[in-house]
């Protein structure tokens, strides 16, 4: 079967629609530990990208608050991309980094909302927001990477990992704290 074919296969599910079944490249993850891997380089590119534009939301805070949970956060990501590190070294891989689509999308919509809004209240809001969507997706993805460590039983990896998914959970709480002591009251006046 040719390439060209082989990405138009369909199926046809019980409602009858015909949906296109994904060939995988070569190479592509048999294993969960594979898997696992992948999600892990994905991560420690995410995270990376975090360490570089993270100083330029805090930067765009008018609120001191606002800049200091998210200065604060950068401190904590850098330590987050050393423990990666240490996940790495634990498994044997090398650490190396592969785009998160998902973290290179949310990043733009960040800057586009510094691009869309004016300096105070209201752009602080936005801020925010951008900055817990980019919590919320870490909070999955170490949610899911504590799942597979422990599933392989890769034990010391999942303590490592546990420990930043409680840090992303920390930070989220933080910027709803931020929001409701006095940004989203300024920003509504
Ligand atoms: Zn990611
Ligand atoms: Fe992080
Ligand atoms: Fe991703
Ligand atoms: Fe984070």
């Amino acid at each position: 079967m040719k390439n060209s074919e082989k990405q138009n296969d369909t199926k046809t599910t019980v409602k009858g629609s015909k949906q296109t079944i994904v060939q995988p490249v070569s190479g592509a993850a048999k294993e969960l530990k594979e898997l696992f891997i992948d999600s892990l380089k994905d991560i420690y590119w995410a995270e990376n990208a975090l360490v570089s534009a993270l100083p330029k939301m805090a930067a765009n805070a008018t609120s001191a608050a606002l800049a200091s949970t998210i200065k604060e956060h950068h401190a904590v990501t850098l330590n987050q991309v050393a423990r990666l590190e240490n996940v790495f070294d634990l498994l044997g891989e090398k650490a190396e980094g592969k785009k998160c689509e998902a973290m290179a999308g949310l990043l733009k919509e960040g800057d586009s909302i510094l691009e869309e809004t004016e300096p105070g209240a209201v752009r602080d809001a936005g801020i925010i927001a951008a900055s817990q969507k980019i919590e919320h997706y870490e909070i999955a993805t170490y949610g899911t990477l504590v799942a597979f460590a422990k599933t392989l039983g890769e034990n010391d990896a999942a303590k490592f990992l546990t420990q930043t998914l409680a840090e992303e959970k920390e930070a989220d709480c933080l910027l709803n704290e931020v929001a409701l002591n006095a940004v989203n009251i300024v920003a509504a006046e």
